[in-house]
């Protein structure tokens, strides 16, 4: 019960503080077959009957080949809970992995994303919710800033391109320490994807990263899930919100302090 409660504040407080559920909505759920996507979708469920505002949520699930277990025990459990599921064979992601085996994350996600749209296009929902967690937001902020030179996470909340459904991810405060002990406690069977079990990549690096750091000190993602939150965008090098002409300051009435060399520590 204190790990529901856990898990229902930290992802109300998500919902609440992006804005991402609003009344009428029908939320599609992607399901990965892990232990995020399955408490994302009970943590929505449970919402949903406690929320002033009416929503419906239903769940769905892409094939693209890769999963290292059948399917079937989930779409059992799904059933016995009578939550609303598709299962769906996305033919040109198994083609893709046919023909091009050693295909990388840039082509999977972008065969992924189309089918999503059009799963949730067939469900008639406005928005999708995926299941990535406070972990992910972390890595996926080291990651940029290391190998590819931007400061920035995922978004929390985003469009598709043509904003016919609004993006969500509820879990953005939710570690995985807590989606393991939550999805354990429903009992829900993991899928495994095989890509989970790579080794020598940019991924395992940062969570061996990570997990080194984190014996000595726990809270270092909530620490970097709140600088998130909270930058300083003077003490940064991006001129787009630096004011370099000091001659401007009383015009902009301070808005861009200019920091001096006594004030930079
Ligand atoms: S990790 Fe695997 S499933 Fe995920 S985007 Fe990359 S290739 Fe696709």
């Amino acid at each position: 019960m204190e790990l529901e409660k856990t898990l229902l504040r930290k992802v109300g407080e998500a919902v609440t503080r992006f804005k991402m559920i609003r009344h009428g909505d029908r939320v599609a759920v992607a399901l990965s077959g892990g232990k995020d996507s399955v408490t994302l979708l009970q943590a929505l469920l449970l919402l949903q009957k406690r929320a002033p505002i009416d929503f419906t949520v239903c769940a769905f699930t892409v094939e693209q080949g890769k999963f290292l277990r059948p399917i079937e025990p989930l779409g059992q459990w799904l059933k016995e809970r009578e939550i609303s599921w598709t299962y769906f064979h996305d033919r040109p992601s198994l083609r893709l992995l046919d023909e091009q085996p050693d295909h990388g994350c840039d082509l999977c996600s972008r065969f992924r994303r189309r089918a999503v749209y059009q799963i949730a296009r067939e469900l008639g929902a406005n928005v999708v919710a995926f299941g990535h967690t406070a972990d992910d937001f972390c890595e996926a902020f080291l990651r940029n800033a290391l190998f590819t030179g931007r400061l920035s996470a995922l978004p929390p909340i985003t469009y598709s391109s043509k904003k016919e459904f609004r993006l969500i991810r509820p879990l953005v405060f939710v570690n995985e320490e807590l989606t393991s002990r939550f999805a354990g406690s429903l009992a829900a069977p993991v899928i495994p994807c095989g890509c989970s079990q790579r080794t020598g990549t940019v991924r395992r690096s940062l969570r061996d990263f990570f997990g080194e750091l984190e014996k000595e000190h726990p809270h270092l993602k909530e620490n970097m899930i709140s600088a998130m939150g909270n930058i300083q965008p003077q003490r940064l090098l991006d001129t787009r919100y630096l004011n370099t002409e000091a001659a401007g300051m009383e015009e902009i009435g301070g808005a861009f302090p200019i920091i001096t060399e006594s004030s930079t520590d």
